[in-house]
């Protein structure tokens, strides 16, 4: 960042010095992680300067939209309706949740058994260092997990303008209903906070703008098939991260040019990794930015990432919403048709999840499968398990993970995984 933006982030009561210190340790990690990486597409560079002004440039035109009336919303989970929200010309943006800050003050709050990403947006609120999370108009949290659930009754104490969306936990008629009237309370919440009607032609463009990133998005997920592949499971992953920051349709562009890129470089035989490089699928929790730990110890392995089947990947982005209704009672059924296939572990049953990464494993050539839960993280850990043994009959490799976000497991996850790699190579 070339640019002083200190005078904005005053004004947006962030504390300075411990904003200070966690950009620094942004920038190292982003260093020593993303940019040392080799072979690198060159269109990635769109994603290296999003990156160094995501607190600057990005907030900035934030609060620019904001004097223009526009309002700025921010969200926890892939189950918020961003179609909703630029119906309104409003802004979503994902609030980061992957990495501790605070800790110490967070568990005076909430137990110390509770799930990384669920401590980390207390700690970014405690810490006053997320400009996000202070330009919000309106913070949506969901009650998905019990964890979540039940932590939204505390952080409501520290974010007054939380809007708290209720979520059904079986995929029932019953379930349908409760997400359909929680979408439509969510578009009163949005009309009345933004002051704008939301129209059928309105919701509509929300729907395209939304339909045409994931489309991006999934085009990249599927370029990543090619042997060798064409991109870094980190940079993937980035991208996948961004795609909850950066404006739809900016972000949309540059997308399709990185996969022009990547269409030409699979032409070429040109990988991030030489051809039949160990492939790993990565399934499980979500991770958020600057959560890069497990994919950097499986690619510093000599393993490369093919995909992610998580909310930040492929869970999160392969549904599209059928957009064809004449009303707003249409496309709302039309957005829980789509919002109810995401296969989240908070369901229950929930066989599509297994099935779908059962399916990726095999489209993507994954050698092996490793699953990420976080600690205390009780949907993902349980799923885990009969999950590994469904792929594990179908002589899959699987390797089942728990971590958090400290770096003091790290000499022990990484002899786990160079083990793991080292029988499916
Ligand atoms: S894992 Fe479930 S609760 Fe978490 S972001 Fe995804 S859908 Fe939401
Ligand atoms: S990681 Fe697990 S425990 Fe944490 S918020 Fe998500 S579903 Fe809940």
């Amino acid at each position: 960042m070339t640019t002083d933006y200190r005078p904005m982030w005053q004004e947006l009561g962030l504390d300075l010095k411990a904003h200070d210190n966690l950009l620094q340790n942004l920038g190292k990690s982003y260093q020593e992680i993303i940019l040392s990486q080799k072979n690198r597409p060159e269109s990635m560079a769109y994603l290296d300067f999003v990156m160094s002004e995501v607190h600057g440039l990005r907030i900035k035109e934030l609060l620019e939209a904001k004097r223009n009336g526009r309002k700025v919303i921010g969200a926890f989970c892939v189950f918020v309706p961003e179609e909703i929200v630029l119906a309104a010309d409003a802004i979503m943006v994902g609030l980061c949740t992957g990495t501790d800050f605070a800790l110490e003050d967070v568990e005076k709050i909430i137990p110390r058994n509770t799930c990384s990403l669920i401590k980390s947006a207390f700690g970014f609120k405690l810490s006053r260092v997320c400009p996000f999370l202070e330009a919000a108009d309106m913070v949506v949290g969901e009650n998905t997990c019990d964890g979540k659930k039940k932590a939204y009754e505390q952080l409501k104490e520290l974010i007054p303008n939380l809007y708290i969306m209720d979520l059904p936990q079986q995929k029932t008629a019953i379930g349908r209903q409760l997400l359909r009237q929680e979408y439509q309370n969510f578009l009163a919440a949005i009309t009345e906070l933004t002051g704008i009607e939301i129209t059928v032609e309105r919701l509509r463009r929300g729907i395209a703008i939304t339909n045409n990133k994931r489309e991006a998005l999934m085009r990249l997920a599927h370029l990543r098939q090619a042997d060798p592949a064409p991109i870094s499971g980190l940079d993937a992953l980035l991208i996948n991260q961004v795609a909850f920051y950066d404006d739809p349709l900016r972000f949309t562009e540059s997308i399709n040019k990185i996969c022009d890129e990547l269409e030409e470089r699979i032409k070429l035989g040109n990988g991030a990794f030489p051809a039949a490089t160990p492939r790993i699928l990565l399934s499980g929790c979500p991770m958020a930015v600057p959560n890069w730990k497990i994919p950097w110890l499986i690619e510093r392995a000599g393993a490369v990432v093919v995909g992610e089947e998580s909310c930040v990947g492929e869970r999160g982005w392969r549904n599209l919403t059928v957009n064809n209704g004449n009303t707003i009672d249409e496309l709302l059924d039309a957005l829980v048709d789509r919002y109810f296939n995401i296969d989240c572990a908070i369901f229950t049953p929930n066989a599509e999840r297994e099935q779908h990464v059962a399916e990726m494993a095999q489209n993507y050539g994954a050698d092996g499968t490793i699953h990420y839960s976080l600690q205390f993280c009780q949907p993902y850990s349980i799923e885990s398990m009969p999950m590994e043994r469904r792929l594990q009959d179908q002589d899959h490799n699987f390797l089942r993970i728990e971590t958090d976000y400290s770096m003091e497991d790290i000499g022990q996850l990484q002899t786990r995984i160079e083990a793991f790699i080292e029988i499916i190579s």
